[in-house]
């Protein structure tokens, strides 16, 4: 059933009415010179928003599945070495991603609640002295657990060891609500989707390539039609597409683009990061814990919030969709049932995420938790109150 109520899954996000509007366009001849009106400031929106000025990015209906997939086979052939961290059900299934494609992958294991280590990449990098690692792989924001790693770091990894392995990066859950720096962190491949950060329907998987990445595309032996990239290329040379594009979403992400750069991305960042801590406060009032383990790993984009162990956060999720028919995310893989995600990203304001602390409070004291009804709220009301005012009319 249609509900104002906003979602607090971690993607897809609460999607704004004039971005809705955005996509809803008249069918249009791709062929035609308004096309490129609407497909080059996508383009060139995305690279602000990574902060790139060197890499190509590149649009697929798709999903950020869809993205991986392009990243892989576009740089990579069957047999090839990649080394990547598992600390989550997103890195857990890029490896299956990459095991299907035959590739040869070499896992870090990581705890879950964990950053991706840096150290345990270099220790990698340091013994191939014969530099089979062609791509190191790296989630910058683990969805299941509510873990923000830093990319800077891994960057540093490959670098101390002088590697000249490729580095991939999972940005779906964070390009667009974070900070993303994809020249100065040495990114080859960012991967994204339309439906978190960029505040669109379903239905884009959007990356962008380094001009080392784009080189790797000349020698990638892996099988691709649709996902091809040098198509994609050749096509919006000259404003076009190999293939149907969808105009609307691409409407969409123009807009999308300007939004967050009209707000400024730092204001964006800030305003994900003060509403990340009232929600952080309002776990600790509580008394329950995050998933992520330290402060210098939490998400300002999706907090996981651990419940007490005799305690099904699955339960709660399904409650909460019943009683108050509001969307909360559920414990994936190995902590489906520990534990429950308030998505808080993408257009989301303190009003909106008030009312998703205040749910959730709800649903724990109905289901039984001794928790004060309104705790959570007024710690986090304080973390809202005490921020300054931003300056831009969009961010409120
Ligand atoms: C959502 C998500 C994905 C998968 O994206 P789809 O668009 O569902 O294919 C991959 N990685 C991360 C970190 C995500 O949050």
């Amino acid at each position: 059933m249609f509900s104002q109520n906003p979602v607090f899954v971690p993607g897809p996000t609460n999607i704004p009415d004039e971005i809705r509007k955005a996509c809803d366009v008249p069918t249009l001849d791709h062929r035609s010179a308004s096309f490129k009106d609407i497909l080059t400031p996508a383009l060139n929106g995305v690279a602000k928003v990574i902060k790139s000025l060197t890499a190509e990015v590149f649009i697929f209906s798709g999903t950020g599945t869809g993205g991986w997939e392009t990243a892989i086979t576009n740089t990579l052939s069957p047999g090839d070495h990649v080394l990547i961290a598992r600390n989550g059900m997103f890195s857990d299934r890029w490896i299956n991603l990459c095991k299907r494609h035959g590739l040869n992958v070499s896992i870090i294991e990581a705890g879950w609640g964990q950053g991706l280590p840096a150290d345990k990449y270099r220790e990698k990098l340091a013994a191939d002295k014969n530099h089979e690692i062609k791509a190191v792989l790296a989630t910058h924001n683990e969805t299941a657990t509510g873990v923000t790693s830093d990319i800077a770091q891994i960057r540093r990894a490959i670098d101390a060891e002088k590697h000249p392995a490729l580095l991939l990066v999972d940005g779906v859950s964070a390009i667009g609500s974070i900070d993303f720096r994809f020249d100065e962190w040495g990114v080859d491949i960012a991967v994204t989707g339309s439906q978190k950060g960029f505040m669109l329907p379903l239905g884009l998987a959007i990356v962008a390539f380094s001009p080392k990445a784009m080189d790797a595309t000349k020698t990638a032996r892996h099988y691709r039609t649709y996902f091809d990239i040098q198509d994609m290329a050749k096509s919006y040379e000259t404003g076009g597409y190999p293939y149907t594009p969808p105009v609307g979403l691409l409407n969409g992400l123009k807009l999308a683009c300007d939004m967050l750069l009209d707000e400024s991305l730092e204001n964006v960042f800030q305003r994900h990061n003060r509403i990340a801590n009232g929600v952080r406060a309002a776990v600790d009032a509580w008394g329950l814990k995050l998933c992520a383990e330290k402060p210098e790993w939490y998400s300002d984009t999706v907090s996981a919030i651990v419940t007490p162990t005799n305690f099904d956060a699955t339960a709660l999720v399904t409650y909460a969709a019943e009683r108050y028919n509001v969307a909360f995310g559920v414990g994936l893989g190995k902590v489906a049932g520990k534990l429950f995600r308030i998505g808080h990203l993408g257009k989301l304001t303190d009003v909106m995420a008030l009312s998703g602390i205040a749910t959730a409070e709800m649903c724990m004291v109905d289901l039984g938790l001794s928790i004060p009804l309104g705790s959570g709220v007024a710690a986090a009301q304080e973390v809202y109150r005490a921020s300054p005012l931003l300056e831009t009319k969009s961010a409120a």
